[in-house]
């Protein structure tokens, strides 16, 4: 994933433009994604798709010719979506249209101007400072104009045509992990999807800019929307913080007592929803009221790194993008395997031992999958999921899966459903 993440680094996005259709190149070459192109002008509920932006080149240069500040050399040199600028100017000229980051003078910041058109540079404020009053030669040589918003899609399917919605924004520049982790990540778990030999759900892989990108998706999809069961945001899944999960609007879907649960049992935090963030706000927007959660760890603004050059590709770890992984894979497997049993011998104690499933050597504590054999006996009453076993348990809801099949196997539970659910 770290690798793929670099593959995606360098590569200049925005919201719409050739970064986008290359960053989709890059992830089709593992996953057979669809593309989706909508035109600029395009209405999207209260939004209009902008014209497409592209760069071939920015800098600014002193009288010798020297590039001071140059877009080749990073791209968060240039704000997002300036418009073209060929000028003369002097220092003092040019500071409104300069970013930096006095806190942090070697960091360049990331800053957009995606619907006031306007142009600008950021820099690390220690190149700022040794720039004298010039003239310099100002070339901001973009292009904005009528094009499309292009974003990409993979359904994996399932038994069931109900869906599990994965998205990841792909708008950002060279930031590592916000967002290019949430896209090594996401790439990561649609490769693994498609590789099993069945899952319940269908799985729905949106990779699109954020906002305007799931706003347009949103406003194309009015079919989809009623089967769309459970969703994840993915994004910022590096970085030394814990895993954090955010709640959906309502928050108490299954979505959240998955996350929840998973989270919880790896140290990590469980905040309510805010209507700021990422795509997430889109989707739980009272017209559409989908339950999207959003998983990620240290969220954004509350790292300094956040939105600099600093975070590159040494701030996200193998390790970190492991752990978040592991952890969307364990969400989904509450979300696929969370059933409900009825105990079949209830009364009492069924013995375990002549079903060999109880250790011979009596005497010693019990071991992990024996409790985790006990609880599901002890709560599995047809109305407890396997879930709320594992919450009143205090085990880890693979353990309380595991034990539940054996029983089952055994021919000591019988599956059920819930009031309400469909047979
Ligand atoms: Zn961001």
């Amino acid at each position: 994933m770290h690798s793929a993440m670099a593959r995606l680094y360098p590569i200049c996005r925005s919201i719409t433009g050739d970064g986008v259709r290359a960053t989709l190149d890059v992830l089709a070459e593992s996953l057979d994604i669809q593309r989706s192109a909508v035109p600029s002008g395009t209405q999207a509920f209260d939004w209009t798709i902008n014209d497409e932006w592209n760069v071939r080149d920015a800098y600014i240069a002193d009288q010798q010719g020297r590039r001071v500040v140059d877009f080749r050399q990073h791209n968060l040199h240039l704000v997002g979506y300036s418009v073209p600028v060929r000028a003369t100017m002097t220092l003092s000229e040019l500071r409104p249209h300069m970013h930096t980051l006095p806190d942090h003078p070697d960091w360049i910041p990331y800053r957009t101007s995606y619907y006031s058109r306007d142009w600008g540079f950021c820099l690390s404020d220690r190149q700022l400072g040794a720039m004298d009053e010039g003239p310099y030669d100002v070339v901001v040589d973009t292009t904005l104009a009528p094009g499309e918003l292009t974003y990409g899609e993979l359904v994996i399917p399932g038994d069931s045509a109900e869906e599990v919605m994965i998205t990841s924004h792909v708008c950002h520049p060279s930031l590592a992990n916000d967002n290019c982790s949430g896209l090594a990540v996401a790439t990561q778990l649609a490769r693994h999807l498609s590789g099993l030999p069945s899952r319940r759900y269908t799985y729905r892989f949106l990779f699109a800019p954020g906002t305007i990108g799931s706003i347009t998706w949103l406003s194309r999809n009015a079919d989809v929307l009623p089967r769309l069961r459970h969703g994840l945001v993915l994004t910022g899944l590096g970085g030394t913080g814990s895993l954090v999960y955010k709640r959906t609007r309502r928050g108490d879907r299954d979505i959240d007592r998955a996350a929840a649960h998973v989270v919880s049992r790896r140290g990590g935090e469980i905040r309510p929803y805010s209507p700021y963030g990422y795509d997430e706000r889109q989707f739980n927007a009272i017209g559409f009221d989908l339950p999207f959660g959003r998983l990620s760890r240290t969220p954004h603004g509350e790292y300094p790194e956040y939105h600099t050059s600093a975070d590159d590709l040494s701030f996200v770890k193998p390790t970190e993008l492991a752990e978040s992984y592991l952890a969307v894979l364990e969400v989904l497997d509450v979300l696929e395997n969370d059933v409900r049993f009825e105990n079949l011998s209830p009364f009492g104690e069924p013995q375990l031992g002549k079903r060999g499933l109880y250790p011979s050597t009596g005497g010693k504590a019990a071991t992990d999958e024996v409790m985790a054999m006990l609880w599901v006996l002890a709560y599995s009453d047809g109305s407890a999921s396997l879930l709320d076993i594992a919450a009143v348990g205090g085990t880890d809801f693979a353990d309380v899966r595991g034990a539940a099949a054996s029983l089952h196997a055994a021919g000591l539970l019988t599956p059920t459903r819930g009031p309400g659910e469909p047979p």
